[in-house]
């Protein structure tokens, strides 16, 4: 159990100089002043001068490893537990990505699990770029039903050349069965999808709606800052349906890609409501940089960190202030994949608490009641 005393809280929404206690992983009491009970085992922990926010909640992540485009020698690696301790994250949705056909959805749940293991908590998408997409279970709506850690599926790649250019048919059946499977399982059953940089992007999208019952909500469409031209149909698109911005792939291509802290500035002064924009790392991912001929060029790896950083741009750089910024990457996410123990500080939900400096620094962390980081040192050696 820990108390955590003198903090200005944002949960997201400021709620003040609070103390508060945690047990059993989970937030237990908010109040002006709580004093540590005599003879009770409570560690007390001084916030004084911090800022409390709740995890963050990265909903993009390559936890098991990205990659290949470049052939065997360009996979990437599986994501470490200190990488998304360090961004502040304590919640992590993995997904498969590029390569549905030597990776599998399996090796993504069990790393999931191992991260549970580890402390934090972690979900996955079933599926990988591919339609039909590979499962667990054979469908995607049994595996969202049926399997604990799966939330959604995805990514499903469109408009891209890596993407197997599902007909609308498909679209809608896969969606179908995310959304029957999610019903069922008490989930989300989103489907989170790889928008690329082709014409129109958000048209296969649009044709769904119009074809069949799903809602526009029933997808995340993820990478929507890559570029000015993608970016300008994501202000309109953001309107009624969800609008997800990478930060991984930022400082690589800084030159086309709207930077994320900005999008968000950019997409709430073109009328998009804030509960409909969210960010994600795409950590671990690869990115590929294609010549005109579609031939391999470069490929980096995208950083978990970069979430924490454009927060704090958003936050700081882009005026919008600690509670809207956060809202990005904590309450907005947890809404939206229907993970309500998640994303908000509040009586009863999940102790994942982050504590930062003046400087915007993680001082400490605590992810299901557990200290990770103190005093800005990770106390977990992975
Ligand atoms: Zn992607």
């Amino acid at each position: 159990m820990y108390l955590f005393k003198n903090c200005e809280v944002y949960g997201p929404r400021f709620l003040g100089k609070k103390d508060i206690l945690t047990g059993g992983g989970i937030i237990l009491a908010i109040e002006d002043r709580l004093e540590k009970p005599l003879g009770w085992d409570i560690d007390v922990i001084e916030g004084k001068g911090l800022r409390m926010i709740p995890g963050l909640i990265d909903s993009h992540v390559h936890i098991a490893g990205a990659g290949g485009e470049g052939g065997p020698a360009t996979r990437t690696s599986e994501m470490q537990l200190s990488q998304m301790l360090m961004a502040g994250v304590t919640t992590v949705v993995g997904c498969l990505g590029t390569d549905g056909m030597t990776r599998s959805v399996e090796s993504v749940l069990m790393k999931a699990r191992g991260l549970k293991k580890e402390g934090v908590s972690a979900y996955i998408y079933t599926g990988a770029y591919q339609v039909p997409t590979p499962t667990i279970l054979g469908d995607a709506g049994k595996d969202i039903a049926m399997i604990d850690e799966v939330i959604g599926t995805g990514e499903i790649a469109l408009s891209d050349h890596r993407s197997s250019s599902p007909t609308v048919t498909e679209l809608i059946r896969l969606a179908a069965h995310s959304r029957i499977g999610g019903m069922l399982g008490g989930k989300a059953g989103i489907v989170n999808i790889h928008m690329g940089d082709a014409n129109n992007p958000f048209q296969p999208l649009y044709d769904v709606v119009q074809l069949s019952e799903l809602p526009l909500t029933q997808f995340l469409p993820t990478h929507c800052n890559r570029n000015e031209h993608i970016f300008e149909e994501a202000k309109l698109y953001g309107v009624n349906g969800l609008v997800d911005l990478t930060t991984g792939s930022y400082p690589y291509f800084s030159d086309i890609e709207v930077k994320p802290s900005k999008a968000i500035a950019e997409l709430l002064h073109s009328g998009v409501p804030l509960p409909h924009i969210t960010m994600s790392s795409d950590g671990c991912g690869s990115i590929p940089q294609f010549d005109d001929s579609g031939n391999l060029v470069k490929l980096e790896t995208a950083s978990v960190m970069t979430l924490f950083n454009e927060l704090r741009h958003a936050a700081i750089n882009e005026g919008l202030g600690l509670e809207n910024a956060l809202q990005a990457v904590t309450s907005n996410v947890a809404d939206i994949l229907k993970i309500p123990a998640k994303g908000r500080i509040e009586v009863g939900k999940d102790a994942d608490l982050v504590l930062i400096d003046s400087g915007f620094r993680i001082a400490h962390l605590c992810a299901m009641g557990l200290l990770m980081i103190k005093d800005g040192r990770l106390l977990s050696e992975r």
